[in-house]
């Protein structure tokens, strides 16, 4: 309770974690501007989206206040808790929260309730339920449709890109969300650029007819390089920054 004994509160990290973490930041984002440079692309039309699942609440506070605008989330109990605990110590300046993980239909309300994005939307089912919370929020929470861009064995959620169009149409005509654009993760084991461009070549389709979904969502600390030089306008790095995590997520 006494400040002046310098005990760490729950907000607080070590000057050793700031200083790592802030270093890690720098690196990533150095490595955003050589890409963009490659690619001649602005860099301040990507977002950085920091993935912090789990780490704690402590580490969220204190990328903030290295200047971290967005935090990415993957699984709903966490996302919930630790964004509480942000907003009690940064109120105002905390930061949008993006839910990018698999959403399970009976959790979708209340992650529409809490998140200012989601990248995973990926069936119909979830579009009412999210809808429902941001309503119920008073937001309009930014959607985005989760394209399956290996052929259904990534294990990691998204819809066949033959479904992504509807998908799209049924978001863009539901109150409380907005069609920000489309998401994807890169399959495993294969070079990402084709898959990247599969996925900008479908999102020029959905802006056919609905040209606000500008966001493409794609690149992780491990290919963010291929997403920027195939379009990409907010990447979603984790372990590049928080370093890795202690189980895969
Ligand atoms: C965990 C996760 C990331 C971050 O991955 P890193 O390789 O740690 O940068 C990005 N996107 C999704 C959907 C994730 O689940």
């Amino acid at each position: 309770m006494d400040r002046d004994h310098a005990i760490p509160t729950p907000d607080e990290v070590s000057p050793q974690r700031r200083a790592e973490l802030r270093a890690a930041l720098v690196a990533v984002r150095t490595r955003i501007d050589a890409a963009c440079e490659a690619a001649q692309r602005d860099p301040a039309q990507i977002t950085l989206v920091v993935v912090t699942k789990f780490f704690p609440a402590a580490d969220a506070i204190a990328l903030a206040r290295l200047g971290v605008t967005d935090i990415g989330e993957s699984r709903d109990q966490e996302a919930g808790a630790k964004l509480a605990a942000i907003r009690q110590v940064l109120a105002d300046q905390s930061p949008r929260l993006h839910f990018i993980g698999q959403l399970q239909s009976n959790k979708a309300a209340r992650v529409g309730e809490y998140a200012d994005a989601v990248h995973s939307i990926d069936r119909a089912k979830l579009v009412s339920a999210l809808a429902r919370g941001a309503q119920q929020a008073g937001h309009t929470l930014d959607a985005l449709v989760q394209v399956d861009l290996g052929g259904n064995d990534t294990g990691r959620g998204g819809a066949r890109p033959a479904d992504v169009e509807a998908l799209a149409d049924l978001i863009a005509g539901q109150e409380g969300l907005r069609l920000a654009g489309l998401m994807a993760v890169a399959p495993l084991g294969v070079p990402p650029a084709p898959a990247f461009a599969d996925l900008a070549a479908l999102s020029e389709r959905v802006r056919a007819n609905h040209p606000e979904a500008r966001w493409i969502s794609a690149g992780m600390s491990g290919d963010l390089e291929a997403a920027i030089a195939a379009g990409s306008t907010c990447l979603r790095v984790g372990s590049a920054i928080l370093g890795s995590r202690p189980t895969r997520g």
